[in-house]
């Protein structure tokens, strides 16, 4: 396993993710130096994977966030009542696909 293939912590984003097989029970972990993050899977594999899907899962909301709060800060400074309106609809179209990542992230 190349240090690399794992991506930063969705937590803290640290960069120091180790995979590690728990203690002879064929079972993998993947934990988080900084934070202790992390959870086991059935093999080397599937931790991983489900690692940086969360991770990824977890980026993506963040950039998300960022975006919905920047429409609707330039909504409040809209020119005209469209360009608001467009920012405001705009905004609670992204909250919305936060909160199907959400539940997604709730069922894994
Ligand atoms: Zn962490």
């Amino acid at each position: 396993m190349q240090k690399g293939d794992l991506l930063p912590c969705p937590f803290c984003e640290c960069t120091v993710i180790r995979c590690f097989e728990v203690f002879g029970s064929g079972r993998y972990r993947v934990d988080c130096n900084l934070c202790n993050g992390g959870f086991e899977a059935n093999n080397r594999e599937r931790a991983v994977a489900l690692w940086n899907r969360r991770s990824d899962r977890a980026g993506r909301i963040a950039g998300l966030k960022e975006a919905a709060g920047l429409a609707d800060e330039h909504a409040a400074d809209g020119a005209n009542l469209d360009e608001r309106s467009a920012l405001l609809v705009l905004a609670q179209a992204i909250r919305a696909r936060i909160a199907a990542l959400e539940t997604e992230e709730g069922k894994s």
